[in-house]
């Protein structure tokens, strides 16, 4: 189903999303062999602002270190990760060719069709990136060129908007051969997406996971990265900004302040969440070291600014166990 135009400066978000991750890279705030195959003449692109670079890197840095810890308490099981408004994003290349490549059983994106078509023919068309899916006899095109299956990367078109139970369902759970399975370790991943979308629509979508999960084998992972605190005022001026780039915001913020971002997963039946600000990972979880090699980068000349975007963009994270579930239910 073709996307309405409506959603046009939504979807441009992920270009934004990308230019920005390789800008990063370009700069060594970290390594990413594979995001200039995911960007249009990626050798021609200007450097993003400092701000944006640091931004980049503590979100990344810090989902990173959420999926590394995934999988450690996974213990030996193989694991399914879904990333929701993926976008040109990277880590499924990343992990598989990573010390845990071997572990993923299913690694699922979903995005709007425009853009898991445009995906689709990137990976295509890249060597690089159609390597890492194995034989391309086992990878397929479909569902008009904006479908791609592979053994374990699939990405799919779905508006997340949708009701689950019709747009996730027939995709994720056919009765037959279901591609996600209920009863592996599985995690979601909403980096930055659910801003545009309506509380009540994305509670639907994450509980629909929950209900879908085993109840005696199904353990779940969520991880969300979102601006919050819109209303306040500084909340306000990002808001304007993107509603000047006619992004249009649901009219509700979904994390109205710090506590609503852990409190979330709490309300929809999740055993343990926490929640940390890019302003706090950037002051407690990096190690000194680190912190030092990114501030030789690049100049700032406003730590204060810096901390005042910081603090409103957090890392959410949950987890589902079980009821008679022996995994530890803290996940910190
Ligand atoms: N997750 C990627 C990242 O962090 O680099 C991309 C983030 S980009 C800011 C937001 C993405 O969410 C876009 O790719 C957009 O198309 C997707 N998106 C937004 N609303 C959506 C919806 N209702 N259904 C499917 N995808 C959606």
């Amino acid at each position: 189903e073709p996307s309405s135009d409506a959603d046009a400066p939504v979807r441009a978000t992920d270009n934004d999303a990308a230019l920005a991750r390789l800008s990063a890279m370009k700069k060594r705030y970290f390594t990413d062999p594979y995001i200039s195959a995911l960007v249009t003449r990626a050798h021609l692109q200007s450097p993003r602002p400092p701000l944006i670079n640091i931004g980049t890197y503590l979100r990344g840095y810090g989902i990173d270190e959420l999926v590394e810890d995934w999988f450690r308490r996974a213990g030996d099981s193989k694991v399914q990760i879904v990333s929701m408004g993926a976008g040109s994003d990277t880590r499924f290349w990343r992990l598989a060719t990573g010390p845990h490549g071997n572990r993923l059983a299913k690694y699922i994106e979903l995005d709007f069709p425009d853009i898991t078509s445009r995906k689709a023919m990137t990976i295509r068309k890249s060597q690089l990136l159609s390597a890492v899916l194995g034989s391309p006899d086992n990878v397929a095109i479909g569902s008009g060129g904006t479908a791609l299956w592979s053994p374990v990367y699939n990405l799919l078109p779905v508006d997340l908007r949708s009701p689950p139970s019709t747009s996730l369902g027939p995709i994720l759970a056919a009765p037959s051969d279901p591609l996600l399975s209920p009863t592996l370790p599985t995690l979601l991943l909403f980096e930055c997406v659910l801003a545009y979308i309506v509380p009540a629509s994305s509670d639907a979508l994450i509980q629909w996971f929950a209900e879908y999960m085993s109840p005696e084998k199904g353990v779940l992972g969520s991880i969300v990265y979102e601006m919050f605190a819109l209303g306040d005022p500084f909340g306000r001026v990002m808001v304007s900004n993107l509603k000047s780039r006619n992004v249009s915001l649901p009219g509700v913020d979904p994390y109205p302040d710090f506590r609503s971002l852990p409190h979330r997963f709490l309300r929809l039946g999740f055993t343990a969440a926490h929640a940390v600000t890019l302003r706090d990972m950037r002051r407690e979880f990096i190690g000194n070291e680190e912190l030092e090699r990114i501030s030789r980068i690049e100049m700032l000349d406003e730590v204060e600014e810096l901390e005042l975007v910081l603090n409103h963009y957090a890392i959410s994270w949950g987890v589902k166990i079980p009821v008679s579930g022996t995994e530890s239910a803290d996940w910190s």
